[in-house]
């Protein structure tokens, strides 16, 4: 068995099996390989029986909608393989994690994603496409998202978006260094999904990840305060921040086992 963890910086894999002078784990930076010529050296490397992959794009029933930040359109693989978005893999990690069947995971790294747990399945809609946090309408900004907008959250509660305010404001890009303005606009956007999240699917657990987070240990302390003045004390939940090293993986290590 192969569980992968594919995402726009870094492709982390590991085998339940060590096959000669092989590691079980290993990583390599996204940009630097072919992604199906990769996957196969994978298989050719441990012949694993299946094969789960966290994606950090949108996909759905095994397929590929949308990769802005991986080249690749089209997984092809000989053996038997799942496919699924990289947020809904790590929220099933932290729903096991933390013994929660009834669980939301906001992580703020690279862009701002979500993935939610509904009595102990993962919440998916028509396509497979609920939960795009990073995409909710949220306030104009001087430069476009990834998908396109100009008013996405993911532009003031993730590290693309400390970025490009960084550039435009000649700020630094790291939310512990940066100017006041900045932090503030950080903490209320991130403050503002994990109310919205908070409101929508009444977790008993929401769980704060990602690197930006796992960065900044006084994201979480804000959250947790500033929810509490505008939630409702019926709908309130424990918000927590995530404790594993790489919830997307663990996540798909849960999928494999989960496969016929
Ligand atoms: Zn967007």
């Amino acid at each position: 068995m192969l569980a992968i963890d594919m995402g726009g910086t870094y492709i982390r894999y590991k085998s339940n099996k060590k096959y000669g002078t092989n590691n079980k784990y290993g990583s390599v930076k996204t940009k630097n390989v072919n992604i199906n010529q990769f996957l196969k050296e994978l298989v050719s490397m441990y012949s694993p029986s299946k094969v789960a992959i966290a994606f950090a794009g949108q996909v759905c029933d095994n397929k590929i909608l949308s990769s802005p930040n991986i080249n690749v359109k089209k997984i092809s693989l000989d053996v038997p393989y799942v496919l699924e978005n990289d947020l809904n893999a790590a929220a099933l990690a932290e729903s096991r994690y933390f013994s929660c069947k009834h669980l939301v995971a906001l992580y703020s790294g690279t862009g701002l994603g979500c993935g939610a747990i509904e009595n102990g399945k993962i919440v998916r809609g028509f396509k497979n496409l609920a939960c795009e946090i990073g995409h909710v309408p949220y306030k104009k900004a001087p430069f476009v998202c990834g998908c396109g907008k100009d008013n996405c959250l993911e532009l003031y509660a993730s590290g693309s978006g400390i970025e490009k305010w960084a550039k435009y404001s000649g700020c630094s890009n790291k939310l512990e260094k940066t100017c006041q303005k900045m932090r503030d606009a950080y903490l209320e956007a991130i403050t503002y999904a994990a109310e919205l999240l908070v409101t929508i699917f009444n977790p008993q657990i929401l769980v704060l990840g990602g690197g930006v987070v796992k960065n900044n240990e006084f994201v979480v302390e804000h959250v947790k305060r500033h929810i509490d003045s505008v939630v409702p004390s019926f709908s309130r939940c424990k918000i927590l921040k995530s404790e594993l090293e790489d919830a997307s993986l663990k996540g798909a290590e849960i999928l494999l086992k989960e496969m016929a």
